[in-house]
């Protein structure tokens, strides 16, 4: 009952929501698009912006060398020509990968002393302000305050977050998602379905955030379950899309548990899609928290429309092109268990899980 909730992104949502946008001078003369190689091309999305930036008057400049599960050093070198350029405002075009990076940009282009590792620590100058726009249905950055990078000193991923780093606008218009293919759809669908679960079992978990899951979790099951069948239709692209900010809403004040910490782990060292990894874990979260809030994990088996977590572990390895079926030896999984216990995720939840709780999680799952 005690809320703490703050959520300051202006959502826009429909089509040509982005498109019609004219409203860019009001961030400033100069703007920097981030973007991966593909996506922002592909959906349509960067042409839009470009014809919307000229018509504005704003100058701009382009950079798509953001990879999946961006680099610290790829944001780093960014921020420094957006710094040269004399950027006043970020643009993030793609999945949670640019939208991330665009993130930290907006962070080094306003903290010229800043090192690499300095995001994760030190006080900052507060970073360029951010548009975003969606060209997956997953992670839900456009409305959080996290950006996750990939830090190989670090043999992982890591994050940084503040209040600043929210989007000042995200748009969300579900054609720009038209051509995700079927793993991507599935899999950044899974990590929203994610987001809203773990969300639930936070300590931070509070009644607005739970009124969003109740919202978006069955919207999310059924896109899932239309989608595995074929059903791509624009519709089931809005029901992603939609759900899935909902769930970012949920975890942008909850945070994420296990499932996260330890699927970054099968991303940073297997390449496993982000959403696909948290997929292995999301049925034995519930389960061992249901030990412990059995109301809230009966209230998620609902929500979902399955009757216990088995069926739900059962209904996302049958996700059309998105197989849970990686096997690791036991002195791999012991490791990731060693290396994931001590996440904030794990100790944020309403009930910590033991190290060999964990691993026996892991085992049963990619054994
Ligand atoms: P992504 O890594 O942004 O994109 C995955 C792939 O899909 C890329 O190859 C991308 O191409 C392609 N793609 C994206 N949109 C497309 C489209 N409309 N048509 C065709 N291809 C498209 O995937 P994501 O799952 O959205 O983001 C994952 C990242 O977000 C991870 O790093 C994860 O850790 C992070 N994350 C962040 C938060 C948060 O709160 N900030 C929460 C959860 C996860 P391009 O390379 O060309 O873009
Ligand atoms: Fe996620």
């Amino acid at each position: 009952m005690n809320m703490d909730f703050y959520n300051p992104v202006r959502i826009h949502s429909g089509k040509d929501c982005f498109k019609d946008f004219r409203d860019y001078s009001t961030y400033g003369a100069k703007c920097v698009i981030v973007c991966g190689k593909n996506s922002a091309r592909k959906s349509g999305a960067l042409a839009d912006a470009e014809n919307g930036l000229r018509a504005c008057g704003v100058e701009y400049a382009v950079f798509d060398e953001i990879e999946p599960n961006p680099l610290l050093s790829t944001t780093f070198e960014i921020g420094a020509k957006a710094r040269e350029f004399g950027a006043d405002f970020i643009l993030g075009i793609g999945g949670g990968s640019p939208l991330d990076a665009a993130k930290a940009v907006a962070v080094f282009a306003a903290n010229p002393t800043y090192g690499e590792q300095d995001i994760f620590s030190l006080p900052r100058k507060a970073a360029l302000p951010l548009l975003a726009v969606n060209t997956t249905a997953g992670t839900g950055s456009e409305v959080t305050p996290y950006s996750v990078l990939t830090d190989p000193s670090a043999e992982n991923k890591r994050s940084f977050a503040g209040d600043d780093i929210y989007p000042k606008v995200a748009f969300l218009d579900a054609a720009y998602t038209e051509k995700l293919p079927l793993l991507q759809t599935m899999a950044t669908g899974a990590d929203a379905l994610c987001h809203a679960i773990e969300g639930r079992f936070m300590k931070k978990a509070n009644l607005i955030s739970d009124a969003y899951g109740d919202m978006c979790i069955p919207m999310l099951c059924e896109g899932l379950r239309r989608a595995a069948k074929g059903d791509l239709s624009l519709e089931v692209r809005e029901m992603l899309l939609y759900g899935s900010s909902m769930a970012g809403l949920v975890i942008s004040r909850t945070g994420t548990g296990f499932v996260h910490s330890t699927g970054y782990m099968l991303t940073y060292h297997h390449d496993v899609p982000h959403g696909q990894a948290n997929a292995y874990f999301i049925a034995d979260f519930i389960m061992f928290m249901g030990k412990t809030h059995p109301c809230r994990s009966e209230r998620i088996y609902d929500l979902c429309g399955v009757s216990d977590g088995e069926e739900l572990f059962a209904f996302l390895s049958n996700l059309n092109g998105m197989p849970l079926d990686l096997k690791l030896d036991d002195s791999t999984l012991s490791e990731y268990a060693d290396f994931t216990i001590g996440a904030r995720n794990v100790t944020n939840a309403l009930s910590a899980i033991s190290r060999d709780e964990l691993f026996d999680i892991l085992k049963k799952r990619l054994g």
